[in-house]
């Protein structure tokens, strides 16, 4: 074969993408991909027949995505330096997926006091950490207005730390145990130093899903409540979704319908992270329930998800965020590609996932992120848990040792395994001394 032929075919298969006309490669799909590209908004079945792309639409799929991605945000692949603090894996819910939890009179259950938070907090700053993420399980004999004390004693310590913290179950809980509204315990958090809120609690919003993988959880319609009660108060969110368990395509069209529509009413929502369903600990994986049960998405499930939700979501919700923490960071890298512009954080505590069997390791340092960014010709910049752009990393010469670049043994933060093993934090002691809220 000569050069000219293989130039010949290469423009074939470029022109059969993004860049001229898809009819014939994108099969089905791409009038959708087409309509999504001119600014259409692509319906819930247009959406599902996305999830459902196969052979040769794949490559159209992903590269329309990618096309939408650079119209929006650019070459810039952003992460944040932050810290996890998942207070205690206690919890008084049973969810079928979540490894995490304990019972209060389990060996295994923990609690760290104030004084532990605000450690770790302290040290996060000193590591460069720009946020801390603060989300843990229902404490059983929580007082209710804990998390509210919780942030102000960060945010006395650190004043400039911006606290990304309690999921909207915990916002139900803790002001359902507090006796007020959502929104009246938003603002109480709010007032003591709550920056965001994670939109996790969220798995996949349709309530028959949600009775199958999570009896008793919040409900979907709680779960828009207080999301919306918050993006009313100026208190904006993540969104999320965790997939490859038994919902269907359509399901997951339909949560990324749902999270658009909010977005369109409120305007609240910094990104969306897809978290792929880590099943090898998860309780109802082990009960082997419900039926159809899946063990999570494979890899390219796991890209679709990237694509359609940056397609679905396109002119509202900005950031598409990998998880390296549940993909790995090979595939969260390949992510890249797919329609996400971010890597997320550092994490430097990563224990949800880890629980769950999750092999990704409990950190990634600043340096690592960027190469990840770098490999694939983009340029790594660090940002703030709202998405404002802190430092660009376009020449890597000029590249910074970040503290937490230079952290040679990552076991001095202590890992999810050591803290349900020792003896220090355990729930039951504290629980015995009936007071939770120090
Ligand atoms: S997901 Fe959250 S609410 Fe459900 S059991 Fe785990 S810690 Fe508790």
């Amino acid at each position: 074969m000569t050069e000219t032929s293989n130039a010949g075919q290469l423009e074939t298969l470029l022109s059969a993408q993004v860049g001229g006309p898809m009819s014939s490669a994108g099969g089905a799909v791409a009038p959708i991909l087409e309509k999504a590209l001119t600014g259409g908004e692509v319906s819930v079945e247009e959406g599902a027949r996305l999830f459902d792309a196969s052979g040769a639409e794949l490559g159209p799929l992903l590269a329309t995505a990618d096309r939408l991605r650079g119209e929006v945000v650019g070459e810039a692949v952003t992460y944040v330096v932050n810290r996890n603090i998942n207070f205690t894996n206690v919890c008084v819910q049973h969810c079928g997926f979540c490894a995490f939890s304990r019972g209060h009179v389990a060996d295994e259950g923990y609690y760290l006091p104030v004084e532990e938070v605000l450690r770790r907090a302290r040290e996060a700053a000193e590591l460069g950490a720009t946020e801390v993420c603060v989300q843990a399980g229902l404490a059983p004999g929580m007082e209710g207005w804990h998390y509210v004390e919780l942030c102000r004693a960060i945010k006395e310590a650190l004043p400039g730390m911006h606290i990304h913290g309690f999921s909207p179950e915990e916002v139900k809980y803790g002001s359902r145990l507090a006796g007020v509204s959502f929104a009246e315990y938003l603002a109480a958090l709010q007032e003591a130093g709550l920056g965001t809120l994670p939109g996790t609690a969220a798995e996949v919003l349709l309530q028959p899903v949600r009775d199958l993988i999570s009896p008793g959880r919040i409900t979907v319609e709680e779960w828009v409540q207080v999301i919306k009660a918050a993006h009313g108060l100026g208190i904006r969110s993540s969104s999320t979704m965790m997939y490859g368990h038994v919902e269907s395509s359509r399901d997951k069209a339909e949560h990324l319908a749902l999270l658009r529509r909010i977005q369109q009413e409120t305007g609240g929502f910094t990104e969306f992270v897809p978290l792929g369903f880590i099943w090898e600990e998860a309780p109802m994986a082990r009960k082997r329930t419900p039926e159809g049960l899946r063990h999570g998405p494979s890899g390219i499930e796991t890209l679709k998800m990237y694509a359609v939700s940056r397609i679905m979501l396109h002119g509202w919700i900005p950031n598409i965020q990998v998880s390296w923490v549940k993909e790995g960071p090979k595939l969260a890298q390949v992510g890249l590609l797919a329609g996400a512009n971010d890597l997320g954080g550092t994490l430097i505590n990563e224990s949800i996932s880890t629980a769950a069997g999750a092999q990704h390791g409990q950190l990634q340092t600043p340096a690592s992120l960027r190469a990840l960014a770098r490999e694939m010709g983009r340029t790594p910049v660090e940002r703030g848990t709202t998405y404002e752009h802190l430092r660009s990393f376009a020449d890597p010469a000029e590249d910074p040792l970040d503290p937490l670049d230079q952290v040679e043994d990552t076991t001095q933060f202590g890992s999810y395994h050591d803290l349900i093993k020792q003896s220090e934090h355990r729930f039951k002691a504290h629980y015995k001394k009936g007071a939770h809220s120090g």
